[in-house]
């Protein structure tokens, strides 16, 4: 059994009253287990949670994050693991560390939305082929459903959101008893450990593992300050919203500022699909990853000193909705201020072709949508 954890360090059951034990395994997704319970005795998942939850549809649900301890209390009992065992599966717990919002029931931040209609989804969980092939029984982890991980830490390879084969996302709570391996595509049935797999970029595993360690001890550092957790995720957002605002924009200006930090605009572009976050694909995220770590890790004066030499404006910088964090609204409210008006945002109704990158951005929206 893998032993090293990081969300939680899984469970042994203690005297379950149905007949096979299924331990809760280390970082495992509550998801992830009920799937392998219900496989392990021989029956759909969806006729086993049926069975105990008979008027709860949880598998229209994103309910990995968290089930009410009301919830829990039956399948307790026949498992033979403790509720708070269960509990510690749950993502809102993590997540709520590192955002001050109320998480409700719409796409929470931080977190790969699923898109679920009703059992069907269109993404919002990633594995690494490589973990898959070394567990002696395959399953799904906590970290693989963060949108700031998109790579394997222990196999430094990029992780994968979808079947290689029929391009499926991945949906291993649809696999059935005629394909019960948590490794085969519920879609097609192929093996998801057999796909090349590609070198991660250092620096998106750098900053990966900075924003794990700032989760675990709850503060994170920048620019040699500490801070707390909730504020470093959203100086981590703040830059990804800059990435994206350069590529909707392809402003010089902005373009310029980033390659002051060593950041090509020509890769942000390759991102532009104008998706919020937790919705893009895993390499367009690692793209992302690997461009913050250069921000984050220079100096904020670094980041004044730049915006002045480029003559970005503060209002380049704060856009309409955006917050800017607290270490940096301070520092560029000297940089002159230009609004844009409404003639400049004027929007185009008139029908003509578009481009290549503004049709792949409509499709990639019109995908989710699906
Ligand atoms: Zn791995
Ligand atoms: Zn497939």
């Amino acid at each position: 059994m893998v032993t090293s954890h990081t969300w939680h360090q899984g469970a042994v059951p203690v005297a379950p009253t149905w007949p096979i034990p299924v331990p809760l395994l280390p970082d495992e997704l509550f998801s992830s287990w009920l799937v392998r319970a219900a496989l392990l005795h021989g029956c759909d998942p969806l006729v086993l949670t049926g069975s105990i939850w008979p008027k709860w549809r949880l598998w229209c649900t994103d309910f990995d994050r968290g089930v009410p301890d009301n919830r829990l209390i039956k399948i307790s009992r026949v498992a033979g693991i403790s509720e708070h065992s269960f509990s510690s599966t749950s993502l809102r717990a993590i997540l709520t560390q590192i955002t001050p919002q109320n998480l409700d029931d719409s796409t929470w931040p931080w977190l790969l939305a699923l898109g679920s209609r009703n059992r069907h989804r269109h993404g919002g969980v990633q594995y690494c082929p490589l973990c898959l092939a070394c567990d002696r029984v395959p399953y799904y982890r906590m970290n693989w459903r963060f949108a700031w991980h998109t790579i394997c830490a222990q196999h430094k390879v990029v992780l994968k959101d979808s079947c290689y084969k029929c391009g499926a996302p991945i949906i291993f709570h649809m696999l059935t008893i005629s394909n019960p391996h948590l490794y085969e595509c519920a879609n097609c049935g192929f093996d998801l450990r057999t796909v090349n797999v590609s070198e991660a970029p250092s620096g998106a595993l750098t900053l990966q593992l900075s924003a794990d360690a700032t989760v675990c001890k709850k503060q994170g550092n920048y620019s040699g300050q500490l801070m707390a957790a909730v504020d470093w995720f959203h100086l981590l957002s703040y830059f990804i919203e800059i990435f994206q605002i350069t590529s909707r924009s392809k402003s010089t200006k902005l373009v310029n500022f980033l390659e002051s930090f060593d950041i090509s605009g020509g890769d942000l572009f390759k991102s532009s699909t104008g998706l919020p976050f937790e919705l893009l694909s895993v390499v367009d995220r690692m793209r992302y990853m690997d461009a913050a770590n250069k921000l984050i890790a220079c100096h904020v004066s670094h980041f004044y000193e730049s915006a002045k030499l480029t003559r970005l404006n503060k209002s380049t910088l704060c856009g309409r909705n955006t917050v800017v964090p607290g270490i940096i609204s301070h520092l560029i409210c000297d940089l002159p201020e230009v609004r844009h008006h409404g003639r400049e945002r004027t929007v185009s109704t008139k029908l003509m072709p578009r481009s290549r990158s503004t049709v792949k951005a409509m499709m990639a929206r019109l995908f989710r949508k699906l």
